[in-house]
């Protein structure tokens, strides 16, 4: 049977900078950088922080041609996408395209974080960028 997503796993937000913008969530909210990552498959460096199990994934552009730097270009810094936490990506996926969704990814692949992880087109979703992610990663 299908498991539907089961609690919001990250909220991704577009930065132009990590050093500047992570000034907000250690200075001001008292929240910890636990890890900085970059993700050359994505062309974007990660700064997480966590408020309880929900992370914030500030997002940072490696490249111009970072699928980040575009969002920048176009709609300024802001959330990016929603993360939703699911016990299977690849299936997640095929029930979302079955439903009548536009998918980014046909199939899920490696994020940051270690996560198997998938987009849906926010064309589909009313304007915002849905991840399905999972730690779980079914072959
Ligand atoms: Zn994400």
């Amino acid at each position: 049977m299908y498991s539907k997503p089961y609690r919001i796993d990250h909220i991704g937000i577009a930065v132009k900078s990590i050093e500047e913008s992570r000034k907000f969530y250690e200075e001001v909210l008292d929240l910890e950088c636990y890890k900085i990552e970059e993700v050359p498959d994505h062309k974007v460096r990660t700064a997480f922080f966590k408020v309880d199990d929900v992370k914030i994934e500030l997002l940072e552009p490696t490249d111009p041609e970072s699928p980040i730097a575009k969002f920048l270009e176009k709609k300024g810094p802001g959330i990016h996408h929603i993360g939703y936490f699911v016990h299977n990506v690849n299936e997640a996926l095929m029930v979302a395209e079955a439903r009548g969704v536009q998918l980014i990814d046909e199939l899920s692949r490696k994020g940051a974080d270690g996560m198997d992880i998938g987009f849906l087109h926010p064309k589909s979703t009313g304007g915002v960028l849905v991840e399905f992610c999972s730690d779980v990663i079914v072959l």
